[in-house]
């Protein structure tokens, strides 16, 4: 069994981690080695776009909670014409779903917990919404600037993790247990805002996902430290802060082509919010 901390929470980040590289989660959750930062302008432009989803991310909490659009507008306006940009496009979306999506009480970055055989999983949502006919939507807001395909989209842990969770610990959150088909996840692109990608939930992939849970911390928890093997695909490399501990070359990202694959192995970068503190506004 790998030494991790007693009170280790398996999450869609760690557990990502460990399906693109076991050694990224061995070398960042086990080791914990804090993420080196590389250098140059590759370096600032990844901390860059990380500020603004972190700023962007902050925003859409305040905006959820009921703070005025003209409180935060100035602010959101002298940041970044990027960060407004996206701004304003989340304002249409949010006007357009009044009454559909969005409609019913919300539950912003929301954590929730549940047991999964020997271990806890832990899922912390952008937003939740509980609809007045019972429905569930989960948002999540993404800052990517490709868009990964709805089956690319779906082949994520986030994916099958969230909507997971949200069936297995709503009763915690309202009183009321919910079943899988009451419940769909919406991705939302701030550089794609009219094309959402919608998941719809059903008993059957509950089931699939809880056995894929289950076999996957399975396997991170019977593996030795000398069992976390660097990644087959070295693309994963090109995107990982850690590569001065494989030894992999360095090849700027910029010179790699941006496709699909590309775009997720960005996402399975430290977009994890769980690990974000508060930006202040
Ligand atoms: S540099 Fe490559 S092999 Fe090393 S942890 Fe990162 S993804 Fe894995």
């Amino acid at each position: 069994m790998p030494n991790l901390p007693p009170d280790f929470i398996f999450s869609q980040a760690n557990l990502q981690d460990f399906l693109t590289c076991p050694r990224r989660f061995y070398l960042r959750y086990v080791r914990r080695l804090a993420w080196p930062s590389t250098s140059g302008g590759e370096a600032f432009e990844a901390e860059w776009r990380l500020t603004l989803a972190q700023d962007f991310h902050h925003l859409v909490h305040q905006k959820a909670l009921g703070i005025p659009d003209p409180l935060l507008e100035p602010l959101v306006q002298r940041r970044s014409a990027e960060l407004y940009a996206w701004w304003n496009e989340l304002g249409r979306f949010w006007q357009s779903e009044q009454h559909g999506a969005l409609r019913g009480k919300h539950y912003a970055e929301i954590t929730l917990t549940a047991p999964l055989g020997k271990v806890r999983l832990m899922a912390k949502y952008d937003l939740l919404v509980a609809h007045p006919d019972g429905r569930w939507s989960i948002f999540d807001w993404k800052t990517t600037q490709h868009k990964p395909s709805a089956m690319a989209l779906r082949s994520q842990v986030q994916s099958r993790l969230y909507p997971y969770l949200l069936v297995r610990a709503a009763a915690g959150l309202t009183g009321k247990a919910i079943k899988p088909e009451q419940v769909t996840m919406i991705y939302w692109f701030a550089n794609h805002p009219t094309s959402p990608e919608q998941i719809d939930y059903s008993q059957a992939q509950y089931e699939a996902d809880e056995d894929f849970l289950q076999r996957l911390t399975e396997e991170i928890l019977g593996r030795q430290a000398d069992d976390f093997e660097l990644t087959q695909g070295p693309r994963a490399c090109t995107y990982c802060p850690y590569r001065t501990y494989c030894e992999r070359p360095l090849v700027a990202a910029e010179t790699v082509e941006m496709d699909e694959e590309g775009e997720l192995l960005r996402l399975s970068l430290p977009e994890d919010w769980e690990q974000i503190g508060e930006i202040e506004y």
